[in-house]
């Protein structure tokens, strides 16, 4: 399937525009990751935006780790993330940057400010500063070390950097305006001391520039003209600017915010999503049930489906819950136009077919697509026992149900017509067997008096079939909002993984790990790794809609249209 193209949004407009009024040569994004944690859909349409539109503008865009916090950051976060962006589509070729290459610089624009009277070394407790900042309603009240010398400062923020001091001990301020109504720009803290190794600065720090500090003027250093963030930055806005105009930085980047992503019954929080994985409520970040892109990538979502998911709900600055069933069914509709389909039964039901010559074993051609001709065909072998789904056979069933009940006739995919002549049932009343007889003329779905046979199912021979174990999944979380009356904890769908063993034909010995079929009749599937030689593993990708269980819900609702 091929990419669906972004509608025109306010910011490619705004670019547009830029680039229009010569206000920019050329344009240059940047996708900002902090490497805490992998990769969620809300960061693909973060992705999708900043390197889509470098690229229909043709501009560039940058990854760039925005690697601040060594507390929470590790490498290898920066290793899946990078490995996740490439995988999603996109490539930021030589334009690699990481907040940390700028820590000297950004250390000499701390001490710029402070000698321009900007910035000072505060010492009160932590505690103090956060009860004199002020709330809402009152004003914050200015610190005692406000005004000290210039002198003191720049020999305090040095004696910092040289690890005099213990963490917490001292932080350095921007002097702005305690008073401000955006309490961002109540003297907020640009350094703190930490005394922790970093992933790619090792020891040759102990102290460390908050998010605020590092942001802009790493998009003025990189030459960022659009620095694209989530509307929880816009009221950082201003303190971006503050340092950019204060500065002697290189250029004057912008930023624009956009509403984040969220989506029915799914987290978007890196912070919440390590907390299921630390507290083994999922086996890993790509566990198939997290919305991490290695994830949606283990489930068997393809980077096109992702891409075409976010061109679609498009980029606004009004928050809203986007519906699981829009990305599911972009989903459907990629597997739909690539996946081979395939027969594989999840709950299997034992046909024996009493007319069947003993012994024989017949090769029946089956199409790998039916839409796509050119996808060819595979020989599946058909013989007189075979696994049917339990939901496909009826003791008693209305008349609209064309799957197998005694009497019935319905045509087996690919193979022959099959006639219900009885069942036998284990002391539970459960059936265990279904008794038919089949038309040896009908091979292929096809009789000489072209009968009408309304119902088609699926079938795997039971003596060739692959037993293999199929991961059933559902929403991870049983509420619309998780977390949205409490702790998100609580909202977990105890049913969000189930394991059935199921019967497959023979070929999907040949499918590779990651590839997605379509097992016919019930949806996509994707291969595990943790598959073996002798059991395969599939995880279910998406359901194929339901048509009968549609329609019965409304047989039983009242008066019948059929279907
Ligand atoms: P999280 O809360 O999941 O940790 P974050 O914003 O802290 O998210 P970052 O790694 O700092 O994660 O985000 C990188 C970029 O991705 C930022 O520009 C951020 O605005 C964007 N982003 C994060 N979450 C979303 C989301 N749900 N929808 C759209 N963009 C997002
Ligand atoms: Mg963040």
């Amino acid at each position: 399937m091929n990419d669906k193209e972004s509608a025109a949004d306010f910011i490619r407009t705004i670019i547009a525009e830029d680039l229009a009024s010569g206000k920019h040569q050329a344009i240059v994004t940047r996708f900002p990751p902090e490497p805490n944690g992998y990769l969620h859909v809300g960061h693909a349409k973060a992705i999708c935006l900043d390197f889509g539109v470098a690229a229909e503008f043709g501009g560039r865009c940058h990854l760039r780790f925005d690697d601040t916090n060594p507390a929470k950051e590790e490498q290898h976060y920066i290793d899946a993330i990078k490995e996740d962006v490439r995988w999603l589509g996109f490539d930021w070729g030589e334009h690699l940057y990481h907040a940390s290459d700028y820590f000297e610089q950004l250390y000499d624009w701390a001490c710029f400010l402070i000698s321009a009277g900007l910035a000072y070394v505060e010492e009160q407790s932590a505690e103090a500063v956060r009860k004199n900042r002020g709330d809402l309603t009152s004003p914050g009240v200015n610190s005692p070390f406000r005004d000290r010398p210039i002198e003191e400062s720049l020999d305090l923020f040095a004696r910092m950097r040289a690890g005099e001091f213990e963490d917490g001990a001292k932080i350095l301020r921007a002097k702005i305006d305690m008073a401000s109504h955006n309490m961002v720009l109540r003297d907020p803290a640009i350094y703190r001391i930490q005394h922790r190794s970093h992933p790619r600065t090792g020891d040759a720090w102990c102290i460390y520039p908050m998010y605020d500090f590092a942001h802009g003027q790493s998009d003025a250093i990189e030459g960022i003209t659009h620095s694209l963030c989530t509307m929880e930055f816009e009221n950082h806005r201003p303190l971006y600017d503050w340092f950019t105009s204060h500065l002697p930085v290189p250029a004057v980047p912008r930023q624009y915010e956009f509403a984040r992503l969220n989506l029915s019954y799914t987290m978007t929080s890196k912070r919440k999503l390590k907390q299921l994985v630390d507290e083994g409520v999922v086996s890993s970040w790509d566990d198939p049930r997290m919305p991490t892109l290695s994830g949606m990538r283990r489930r068997g979502f393809t980077p096109t489906s992702i891409r075409n998911f976010c061109a679609t709900i498009g980029i606004k600055r009004t928050e809203g819950t986007v519906d699981y069933s829009l990305l599911e069914s972009i989903l459907r509709d990629d597997l739909n136009d690539v996946a081979p389909r395939r027969m594989a039964v999840l709950d299997p039901l034992k046909v024996v077919i009493g007319n069947w010559p003993a012994g024989h074993v017949e090769m029946v051609e089956a199409m790998n697509h039916p839409g796509k001709p050119e996808l060819g065909t595979r020989e599946i072998p058909f013989s007189g026992e075979l696994w049917i789904e339990r939901e496909d056979f009826r003791e008693q069933a209305p008349g609209k149900y064309f799957r197998l009940k005694p009497g019935a006739e319905v045509r087996f995919r690919y193979g022959y017509y099959l006639t219900c002549t009885g069942f036998e049932t284990d002391d539970k009343g459960e059936v265990t067997v279904v008794r038919c007889s089949y038309d040896p003329e009908s091979k292929g779905g096809n009789t000489a008096d072209e009968r009408k046979v309304k119902g088609t199912i699926h079938w795997v021979s039971s003596a060739h079939a692959i037993a293999s174990e199929v991961r059933l999944y559902d929403h991870l979380f049983r509420e619309i909002v998780p977390g949205a009356n409490g702790d998100f904890m609580d909202d977990l769908n105890p049913d969000s993984l189930t394991m059935v063993m199921a019967q497959l034909e023979p070929s999907m010995m040949d499918v590779a790990v990651g590839e997605v079929v379509q097992f016919e009749r019930s949806g996509y599937f994707c291969m595990d790794r943790d598959s073996s030689a002798d059991k395969p593993v599939f995880n279910r990708t998406v359901a194929l809609r339901d048509s009968w269980a549609k329609l019965e819900k409304k047989l039983n609702q009242g008066p019948s249209e059929g279907a």
